[in-house]
């Protein structure tokens, strides 16, 4: 179903209204939220059977104390979960995506069910790497609906090109991607959001505290305007080259709730180095 041109100028009304508001109020109040901090790792293609083990092994010995998701490819989610129980390791897990259909012939897919019974509580939907494999905001939406109604946590991900934020576009992509995903959403409540700007996802270049902070600040306006204070408590995270360097900058800013973590996620002393930095910022 495609969707109608009235949703369209409404939201585009809406975009340029939020972002006019946004941009001429930007801040960071140095104010403690109260948010827990959520550190999410994307393991994406990678890893093994023998490096997840030693992976568990040393973050359980890292006695970390905020939440901990681990996202790894679908095969191992399962051997996960019994590394996490045997090690009493005290992390979560998330898939990388899911079809928004419950069951039927969708050859390389995988359901919400088939996630939930294999211990995921969160999962990943619209990462930059799956639209740029031709991931709709449509396909997005569904995905965030099934997520939803299946008892699952949307991680939505969202992020600029580096030729959008050149263009000062920033704002606008941002918010429209946050309000096509959502098209239709009544409950928000396990919904977590990650600003990831495209340009600084596996390049070393991150946003630095003030350029996330600023497009957080916006997201959670967004998210004030449709759906009023729940805002206050949706967790959002930055992801785009975090590393032990510069996640306790990052955390000291107050819209940001904690990080998505792709490379520096596959080691669990940098990982557990992330962890820490957050829990100081
Ligand atoms: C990611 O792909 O979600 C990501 C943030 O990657 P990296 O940390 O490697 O930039």
């Amino acid at each position: 179903m495609e969707y109608s041109r009235s949703i369209q100028m409404y939201i585009s009304q809406l975009v340029e209204e939020t972002v006019r508001e946004v941009l001429g109020n930007q801040s960071n109040s140095g104010e403690t939220s109260g948010r827990q901090k959520l550190i999410v790792a994307n393991w994406k293609m990678n890893m093994s059977l023998q490096t997840i083990t030693s992976f568990v092994e040393k973050l359980t010995l890292a006695h970390v104390r905020s939440d901990v998701v681990i996202c790894p490819s679908f095969p191992y989610l399962f051997p996960l979960s019994e590394l996490i129980q045997k090690f009493n390791c005290d992390v979560e897990l998330g898939a990388q995506d899911l079809h928004w259909n419950e069951s039927g012939a969708y050859t390389g897919e995988v359901s919400a069910k088939m996630l939930l019974e294999a211990d995921c509580h969160y999962v990943l939907i619209g990462h930059s790497e799956r639209r740029d494999s031709g991931e709709t905001d449509e396909m997005i939406s569904k995905k965030v609906k099934q997520a939803i109604s299946s008892g699952l946590k949307p991680i939505l991900c969202v992020g600029e090109s580096q030729g959008q934020r050149q263009i000062g576009k920033t704002a606008e992509v941002i918010r429209k991607q946050v309000l096509l995903a959502l098209e239709g959403i009544e409950d928000i409540s396990s919904l977590v959001i990650a600003y990831e700007p495209v340009w600084a996802i596996g390049t070393g270049l991150s946003a630095t505290p003030e350029q996330a902070q600023s497009v957080h600040q916006l997201i959670r306006k967004t998210i004030d305007v449709q759906y009023g204070s729940i805002s206050e408590s949706i967790p959002l995270l930055y992801g785009g080259s975090v590393k032990p360097e510069n996640a306790s900058g990052l955390s000291a800013m107050t819209d940001i709730d904690g990080a998505l973590v792709g490379g520096a996620s596959l080691d669990a002393e940098s990982f557990a180095a992330i962890i820490r930095g957050f829990e100081r910022g």
